[in-house]
């Protein structure tokens, strides 16, 4: 065995104390989201109905680079971080590559993936304005664990919405939040307006993380005291999450390295962004050159298919519109197992960048992805989410490219999360019965051919 050092950690006085905001460094901003009634730029009062103050006033804030994670947060933030910063010697032997492999290891968190750096954020801004109940979606149960956690340290009610087809396949998601004191419902649901439109439509329809927006939005404007929130795709969750990649910073300083390859799975932002963000404010401002890959599914492919236009976050329509690459917000994405990348849409942040070229995607297949995750495991010993296996995919294709050429790069990944509950989509691929699902270019031009003209 090597006695290499393996793994860097922070102390707690080194644990950041302030999250970045790249939107203040970004030469070209994202365009302003739209309220789509009055058809102006969003300002954050008209998303004080929706969301707590100090929340949609970060959403919009392109002027401050560094804003203050208040001490409440930072105190629960040190009960898990700093999370560590593992060089992947296992991984690398098993793929005989020369690059240097680091992950940063966010499954550690008390509910299992990243989520919790942004609900606990969320959960005591909406505390400290007095707010009593949250609501909000999630799809294979990783925001709706964390949330719910998150909401019960503050003191608050949590209602989730948890789309159906990951409330079926997997129960065990829904047992954490009901174990945390959330009250969920499968989404669509009969419960809410937008729920019954879409089941009297289409009564099988197995919802998708659209639809369940809808309805806890709904759910939140008409009750009372009551905030919704997001764990992804916004610009104050990739904000929170920022805490991610500043960490990482730090230790890979420790580790004497600075990657040249950060890679991050995409679902609609928060954790790439998270882990990105600190490294390509060195890219914008001293010209590093690091490169920048997010990894999406190939079954929901928005940043190498879809289109940059103003579109809705949610199915029924209820966000404010927002400039994005996307599918189209009627995309119904197949059903596979990373359900936290089953989104139709990108953050504004991150499709401003993509479009600018300050970073790649790539899309990979459900049976490639399995592939990785079940080569980490064997590697690293952990059993990765199938969300986080596409990162690993990724990582891999890049492992290999330096075996090729004898480079010795240094390629920074985040693991988003563990999969010791997605046990069954891995027995799926262990019995050969997993399915791949492609979308193509054609797909994507009839959808959203489909889409009203919105803007
Ligand atoms: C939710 C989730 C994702 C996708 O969301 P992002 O906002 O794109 O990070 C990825 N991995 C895990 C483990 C998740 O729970």
């Amino acid at each position: 065995m090597s006695t290499k050092q393996k793994r860097f950690f922070l102390t707690e006085e080194e644990i950041p104390t302030q999250w970045y905001n790249i939107q203040a460094d970004m030469v070209n901003k994202p365009l302003p989201p739209i309220n789509p009634k009055t058809k102006e730029p969003l300002k954050p009062e008209d998303l004080f109905p929706i969301f707590a103050e100090e929340l949609s006033r970060q959403e919009l804030d392109q002027e401050h680079a560094w804003i203050d994670i208040p001490e409440e947060v930072r105190d629960m933030y040190k009960y898990y971080r700093s999370t560590p910063l593992v060089r992947a010697y296992g991984l690398e032997e098993a793929l005989d590559t020369p690059a240097h492999i680091y992950f940063k290891n966010e499954s550690v968190s008390p509910v299992g993936s990243h989520k919790l750096n942004s609900a606990l954020a969320q959960a005591y801004y909406c505390k400290k304005q007095g707010v009593t109940n949250i609501t909000t979606e999630t799809g294979a149960g990783q925001w709706g664990a964390a949330l719910s956690y998150a909401a019960k340290v503050f003191g608050l009610d949590a209602a989730v919405y948890q789309v159906k087809i990951s409330y079926n396949q997997k129960p065990y998601r829904r047992s954490i939040m009901q174990t945390y004191g959330a009250q969920v419902t499968p989404s669509p649901s009969m419960s809410t307006r937008a729920g019954k439109d879409i089941l009297t439509k289409d009564p099988n329809n197995q919802g998708s993380l659209g639809t369940a927006i809808s309805e806890a939005i709904e759910l939140a404007v008409s009750t009372p005291n009551c905030k919704y929130t997001l764990g992804s795709v916004l610009s104050h969750v990739t904000l929170h999450q920022s805490i991610i990649g500043l960490e990482a910073e730090k230790q890979m300083e420790k580790a004497g390295e600075y990657p040249d390859v950060v890679i991050g799975c995409f679902g609609g932002g928060s954790n790439f962004g998270g882990i990105s963000f600190p490294f390509m404010r060195h890219n914008i401002l001293e010209g590093k050159k690091t490169r920048f890959i997010a990894a999406e599914p190939a079954s929901c492919p928005k940043l190498t298919r879809g289109v940059f236009q103003y579109d809705f976050g949610d199915v029924a329509g209820y966000t404010p519109l927002l400039p994005m690459y996307t599918l189209g917000h009627n995309f119904m994405p197949a059903n596979i197992h990373a359900g936290g990348l089953r989104y139709h849409g990108a953050g504004v942040i991150v499709s401003q960048l993509l479009k600018d070229k300050l970073m790649e995607a790539v899309d990979i297949k459900q049976s490639e992805s399995f592939k990785a995750g079940m080569l980490f495991a064997q590697a690293e010993g952990i059993i990765p989410a199938p969300e986080s296996s596409h990162a690993i995919a990724a990582t891999i294709r890049e492992a290999l490219k330096c075996k090729e050429t004898g480079e010795e790069k240094v390629i920074l990944f985040n693991l988003s999360g563990h999969g010791l509950i997605d046990m069954a989509a891995y027995d799926q691929f262990l019995s050969g019965s997993l399915q791949d699902f492609e979308v193509t270019d054609e797909d994507v031009a009839k959808n959203l051919s489909e889409l009203e003209q919105i803007i």
